[in-house]
Parts: structure tokens; sequence; C-alpha cells
């Protein structure tokens, strides 16, 4: 999977090469590109914003430079044999709540590009133009309440998708109980010491008997779930 990363603060990205993100990248099961959209602007003061028409705080982001910078990577991607589903994520606090099955829904598209708002966020007509000219458009939130910037979203949600991807994980085994992934909440995991701190694992956990367990774990569930 293809993944583009706007933003006007790039610097914020360098967690994505740590850990198993890091390892898909390096291994080329995600190319993960970051840009810095004040690439695309053309003054001296490389502007990215503008006041909002009809008053109030703050400042808007100026499609223009939105457009030039979606654009041209779309049309790189394309000409470099780019084809499969293409999905703008646009992480907006009025956007659709993100959930697993979207997720879920995005490990399945080709190449993502994820528009990280600053300010009063992104002039709307950036996501009606795109959806319009036919492009899949997601306004998504990660949460009722309002950040400095989509790049927290940005990692939120490229996170959730990459390790859904065949051979991200070491063992894929581990995405498939997990919570939300079939309705229900993980039951509590366990590791060594036996004790600590006076609190003890679980004695059916120590058994070995793994329909007990596997019982047991599912009562779990459904009790976090409930
Ligand atoms: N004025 C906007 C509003 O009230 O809806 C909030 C803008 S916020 C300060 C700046 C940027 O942070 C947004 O454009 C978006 O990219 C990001 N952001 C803030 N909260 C978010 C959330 N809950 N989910 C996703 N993105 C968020």
């Amino acid at each position: 999977m293809r993944i583009d990363l706007f933003s006007i603060f790039p610097e914020y990205f360098a967690p994505v090469g740590l850990s198993l993100l890091g390892k898909a990248d390096d291994a080329g099961l995600v190319d993960l590109r970051v840009h810095d959209l004040r690439d695309w602007t053309h003054d001296r003061h490389r502007t990215v914003d503008d006041t909002p028409f009809g008053g109030g705080a703050g400042m808007v982001m100026m499609p223009s430079v939105w457009g030039e910078a979606i654009d041209e990577v779309v049309a790189e991607a394309s000409a470099s044999g780019e084809e499969g589903r293409r999905v703008l994520a646009i992480p907006t606090p009025s956007g659709t709540p993100l959930t697993q099955r979207m997720a879920e829904d995005l490990a399945r598209c080709s190449h993502l590009l994820v528009a990280c708002g600053r300010y009063e966020g992104i002039d709307q007509r950036v996501a009606d133009h795109y959806r319009e000219a036919g492009l899949e458009v997601l306004e998504y939130s990660i949460g009722d309440y309002v950040l400095n910037g989509g790049e927290a979203a940005a990692l939120v949600l490229v996170e959730a998708v990459t390790r859904l991807l065949d051979g991200f994980m070491g063992n894929p085994e581990s995405i498939v109980e997990e919570s939300h992934s079939n309705g229900l909440l993980e039951y509590p995991a366990y590791t060594k010491p036996r004790t600590w701190r006076g609190l003890e694992v679980p004695e059916v956990l120590l058994g070995g008997d793994h329909a007990r367990i596997a019982r047991w774990r599912r009562d779990r569930s459904l009790e976090r779930t409930a």
C-alpha cells in the first residue's frame, strides 16, 4: 500500500520510521511518503492559509495549495502505475468517527492520501472538489475532542490500517481475536510472574486445560463488552 502524508509539520511523522511500521516500510509492504505542504506554495512566506470568508476567528487552509499538492501526487502515482483503489482521507473533528470496520475497509485500498489540516482546518471545497471529481474522500474523526492539527489523527489512521495488511504482523493470529475485530472486546492478558504485588494470575490460565481457558476468555470478553 502506498501512503502519502501531507502536513505543514512533516517532522511530526518521525515515528512512522519506528517499530513494525518502520519495518513494513523497509520491507516494501508499505510505501510511506511524507510531504511538506509548503513545497506547493509560491510566495516568499510559503503561505498556506488565509482569513475566513464570513469573518470569525482563526485562519483557514487555502484550497489552491492543497489542490496543487494532491493533483501532483495523484498524477505521479498514476504515472508510476498505481492503479488500485485510492482514498483521500481528511482528518476533521466533524468527520465520521473512525472505527475498526473503516480501518479494515481502508486496508483494502492501494493508495491512501492523508491531508492534515491546521488552524481552523482546510477549505471545505477541497473535500467537495475531489469527491465530485470521483476520488473517494473520507472525512474522519478520531474522537469527540479537538486537536491542534491532523497529524496525530493521521498517525492513528495509518497505524490502524497498516497493521491489518497481510504480512504486517509477525503473527497474523494476533489480530484475529482482538478487540473490535469480532464484535467483542478482548479478554484480559497476563504474563510472568505468577504473583505481582499480591495479585495472582487467574488459576484457570495456569492449568493447560485449553477448552477451559477458551471458555474463561470468552466469558471475560462478554463481560467486558457488556
Ligand atoms: N475549527 C475546526 C472545528 O471546530 O471543527 C477544528 C480545527 S482543528 C483546530 C485543526 C485540525 O486538527 C483539523 O483540520 C483536523 O485536521 C485536526 N483535528 C482536530 N481534531 C480532530 C479530531 N478529533 N479528529 C481528526 N482530526 C482532528
